[in-house]
């Protein structure tokens, strides 16, 4: 396949950022993020779009920005975040050593993304968040395209993986009382502790020699030694050794305080939402060089990318489009490279079928400062489905399903 003038690139997707910056960002500034009502929410929409197979759904948009106070973004009141470290919901439960590894090269997954999404069909959906991770290789991401295709593979071998995880209202880790939001709510209980490298996953192995710093893997335990452990190891084992000195030197991680020693992490930001009828004014000056007709885009077109770029204009800094519903799609920018309903697995806890949750788009690789280089990440969206169910599964966190769209024709792999 050739790239041709209509492709899409990251350049493009990031200058939606760039050409709206300075427009509407000051009148949604009311408090937000209030747990749930993201998903009930079934304002009647009224697009003037011409493509009737999308008749839509109503879209929660989601945008980042810095964390508000220094708590805004603590598991207790429930976040919805990208980048930095997750806010796990269950804290103590972790999930399993599969679950944290690229599978295509056996490196812990990067967290990307969280996002909130409690719904009303059982009582063990009262808390639900789903994490995103994935494995900042581009080479992995390559290779997991071949992998998203295999229909019902023995066993997936992915490099991008998310997990869904809930609790019912009464449960051991929060009150069952809705948090206040004033920086004084308090977990009932600590979590695990965490990987001293990545702050991210369990830290079950310890340090053979200090036994006092935990990791998720051997190759964390590896970079750490080689970024300083190795001297602060024997610092440790001869002094005295309080915990608390270590604390304070950023070797131990405290249990309340998630911390990584690596600064390896996406940056930090709060994901705020926003339905996107609000955003269904005002659009002819925005779109004036998008239509079709203009003069640098030709016939050879994607159709799916102006569809997309006409719907992504209504609100260019979103990263995040929320639409859980069994009729709802994604909103695709290409038309190469998406996936049947046979392609989306069922559920691995209950065999039923998932539905579309969420999809994330490019620009967030923008927000994350992700560089242009012809091996840095890159993609046109990643779409993920969840149990449609939401069934409780076996363990804390269970694995749903997320498919990459590439933003330019990679058909070899490197
Ligand atoms: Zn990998
Ligand atoms: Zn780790
Ligand atoms: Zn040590
Ligand atoms: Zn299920």
């Amino acid at each position: 396949m050739e790239m041709n003038e209509g492709t899409p690139t990251i350049d493009m997707l990031k200058n939606f950022h760039i050409a709206a910056s300075g427009s509407d960002d000051d009148d949604n500034d009311g408090d937000n993020n209030d747990c749930g009502d993201q998903v009930e929410d079934d304002v009647c929409e009224d697009y003037d779009e011409d493509d009737e197979e999308s008749r839509d759904e109503p879209v929660t948009l989601g945008f980042v920005e810095k964390p508000r106070h220094s708590w805004s973004l603590l598991r207790q009141v429930f976040p919805s975040k990208a980048g930095g470290l997750p806010a796990w919901l269950d804290p103590v439960n972790l999930p399993s050593n599969r679950s944290q590894l690229c599978d295509i090269c056996g490196e812990p997954l990067h967290f990307v993304l969280q996002v909130y999404a409690p719904t009303s069909d059982h009582d063990s959906t009262f808390h639900r968040t789903l994490f995103l991770f994935m494995c900042p290789s581009m080479t992995c991401i390559l290779r997991d395209q071949h992998e998203q295709w295999k229909r019902r593979p023995e066993e997936a071998c992915r490099s991008v993986k998310v997990l869904r995880c809930q609790l019912p209202r009464s449960n051991p880790f929060y009150s069952s009382e809705p948090p206040r939001h004033d920086g004084t709510d308090k977990p009932l209980r600590d979590g695990s502790v965490l990987c001293n490298w990545c702050g991210t996953w369990k830290g079950d192995k310890a340090c053979a020699s200090c036994r006092k710093v935990r990791y998720c893997s051997e190759k964390h335990q590896a970079r750490h030694w080689r970024s300083g452990h190795r001297s602060a190891c024997q610092h440790m084992r001869v002094s005295s050794g309080s915990v608390d000195d270590s604390i304070a030197q950023g070797l131990t991680p405290t249990s309340g305080l998630q911390k990584s020693a690596s600064n390896n992490l996406w940056p930090e930001f709060e994901i705020i939402n926003e339905d996107e009828s609000d955003y269904d004014v005002d659009l002819t000056n925005k779109e004036g060089d998008l239509n079709p007709g203009s003069d640098d885009i030709e016939g050879a077109t994607d159709r799916s990318w102006l569809s997309f770029q006409e719907r992504i204009m209504k609100a260019p800094e979103q990263v995040l489009r929320y639409c859980r519903n069994v009729k709802s799609k994604p909103l695709w920018p290409m038309s190469s490279g998406q996936p049947s309903q046979a392609d989306i697995p069922n559920c691995s806890g209950c065999g039923g079928p998932r539905c579309l949750e969420f999809q994330v788009l490019p620009q967030l690789l923008y927000y994350f400062g992700v560089k242009n280089d012809a091996d840095s990440l890159d993609w046109a969206t990643i779409v993920v489905y969840a149990c449609e169910a939401s069934c409780d599964g076996a363990t804390a966190y269970m694995e749903e399903f997320a498919w990459i769209q590439l933003s330019s024709p990679f058909t070899a792999l490197p």
